[in-house]
């Protein structure tokens, strides 16, 4: 697709990064700048932003591009409940909000609604609530144990005891299946 096409620069590298434009990334572009502007976050180098995303769809690509958050750096977390919901927190002030999507395409066109969902006030888009969930520990180095049956290496967290054995989650399913 032609990248060129797309005059908004943060909505270009959410559609470089995604691969294609829809109405789903978009979703999740939206999101992010309603974020931006309702924390205040401002991307200094020690900005601590975390997002707690209820689905892994594809607006969540564009949470990545904007915020930095991302599952490996431990700021990015999937609660999953199918709902087109982003919790995002701002460590440094300790602010937080939990926005749900409320706009409806009502039988739109994918590129219709996808315009749409451009264009529309931010209040249209979203309700804004309260987070529900704590925000977690700052990621956690774990300690690991080898499986007593395959020898991998698992963290403490994912050991489950069987018959006073410590056993990965592979194990252990495979054992109570059969058993
Ligand atoms: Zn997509
Ligand atoms: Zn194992």
């Amino acid at each position: 697709m032609d990248l060129t096409a797309i005059k908004d620069d943060d909505m270009r590298r959410c559609v470089e990064f995604h691969g294609h434009i829809c109405p789903g990334l978009t979703i999740g572009y939206r999101a992010a700048k309603y974020a931006i502007k309702l924390l205040d976050l401002n991307f200094s180098e020690d900005e601590d932003v975390v997002c707690v995303t209820e689905n892994d769809a594809c607006g969540v690509d564009a949470i990545q591009v904007l915020l930095g958050c991302s599952a490996g750096k431990g700021n990015l977390l999937f609660h999953m409940r199918g709902k087109q919901a982003f919790s995002f927190y701002n460590r440094t002030s300790g602010k937080s909000v939990r926005l749900v999507l409320k706009a409806g395409n009502d039988g739109k066109e994918r590129d219709e609604w996808q315009q749409a969902l451009m264009e529309m006030p931010d209040e249209d888009i979203f309700e804004v609530k309260e987070v529900t969930f704590k925000l977690p520990e700052k990621a956690k180095i774990f300690v690991s144990y080898p499986c007593e049956k395959c020898g991998e290496m698992t963290a403490e967290s994912f050991i489950r005891l069987e018959d006073g054995k410590k056993l990965c989650p592979d194990c252990y399913e495979e054992y109570s299946r059969f058993s």
